[in-house]
């Protein structure tokens, strides 16, 4: 049986923007670990898309992306204040701890998924000075790990905050175009410009393969980056066949089309899920993933029919998303499935 496709947006294909790019820039033989001029694109362009001079760093995941650029700006000895619900807490398998080689992560609740800064307050305010690890970075996730997104405003003050206790800005971005896609502003309007240092860009649940850029926006901070990505085990070799399909989804508008078409087919699936089969959708859809509440029997009946999905916060609650491939057709006959299932057994 395929694999649901709401399980992840991760299980989607590559898109065939990216799968072409990849096919045109495989002739002949070009420069290796990154002197190609592929990946030389890529840094142009995203300093086209970002309207800045900053520094690009292809890599192969999101761990790696999110792990490797904490620790270049983390000492062992310093901390990041992070979302209880972040990636790089409960999904990363301590990577951020391993590369920093001790740093803490500081963990604060929030509503949607968002960092509640009086909550960080005391979080830091509750690190005794020299006996506690320093508080150096702020870690947010855009689009959140809940489907949400930070408005500019939110981050200008996360941005704030930061600056004022000399901590900086870590983004993870795994999910950045769908946010982008959602508050259509420019990039820099959500990075640089509110004292984002580092963003992890993600490719890969927009439509590439895999791949992943981490882009300093003061580019002191990148020095010998280059080495630490070599030492984990990140700088491609063949960079160039990371850096083409890049180019495949930022030629034109191709990611911020992905991303929205990804965010509507979420909207169409929350909006059938309630109105059709009458099931709660507990959180706004600002991004592709819709959370839902399904009960045990309804549930069972979907996973003996193939169907798959993360739990979430609750145990009733599960996270399903949407993706550049998933058509308005599939969310319609998943709904229909779920009013059948409902239908037959008077859920
Ligand atoms: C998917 C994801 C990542 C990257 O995960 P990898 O599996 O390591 O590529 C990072 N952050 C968030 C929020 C994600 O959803």
């Amino acid at each position: 049986m395929e694999h649901d496709q709401f399980a992840s947006d991760n299980t989607a294909a590559i898109c065939p923007e990216a799968l072409a790019a990849l096919q045109e820039a495989s002739v002949g033989a070009a420069p290796s670990y990154g002197a190609d001029r592929w990946t030389a694109r890529l840094r142009e362009r995203l300093r086209e898309i970002f309207e800045t001079d900053c520094a690009v760093f292809p890599v192969f995941s999101g761990t790696a992306a999110n792990a490797l650029a904490l620790a270049q700006v983390c000492q062992s000895f310093q901390s990041i204040i992070c979302h209880k619900n972040a990636h790089i807490q409960t999904d990363e398998c301590g990577a951020p701890e391993f590369f920093t080689k001790g740093s803490k992560l500081l963990l604060v609740g929030g509503a949607n998924g968002k960092i509640d800064l009086e909550e960080a307050a005391e979080v830091i305010a509750h690190q005794p000075e020299l006996h506690a690890h320093k508080p150096r970075v702020i870690s947010v996730t855009q689009s959140t790990e809940l489907g949400t997104v930070y408005t500019r405003e939110e981050l200008g003050v996360i941005g704030e905050f930061a600056r004022g206790r000399q901590a900086l800005v870590h983004m993870d971005g795994a999910r950045f175009a769908n946010a982008i896609a959602t508050l259509d502003c420019a990039p820099k309007e959500i990075t640089w410009e509110v004292n984002v240092s580092v963003l992890c860009l993600g490719g890969t649940k927009n439509g590439l393969a895999a791949g992943e850029v981490v882009i300093f926006f003061e580019k002191e901070l990148a020095r010998e980056f280059d080495y630490r990505l070599k030492q984990g085990g990140q700088l491609g070799s063949k960079m160039r066949f990371l850096a083409a399909p890049w180019l495949g989804l930022l030629t034109g508008d191709v990611w911020l089309r992905n991303a929205r078409h990804a965010n509507e087919m979420a909207r169409r699936l929350a909006e059938g899920l309630r109105k059709r089969a009458r099931i709660e959708v507990i959180l706004p859809i600002e991004a592709n993933a819709v959370f839902a509440r399904l009960n045990e029997q309804l549930m069972r009946e979907l996973q003996a029919r193939g169907r798959e999905f993360y739990q979430f916060i609750d145990p009733d609650i599960y996270r399903l998303m949407c993706s550049w491939s998933t058509t308005a057709a599939e969310v319609d006959a998943f709904v229909g499935e779920v009013v059948c299932i409902q239908t037959k057994s008077s859920l």
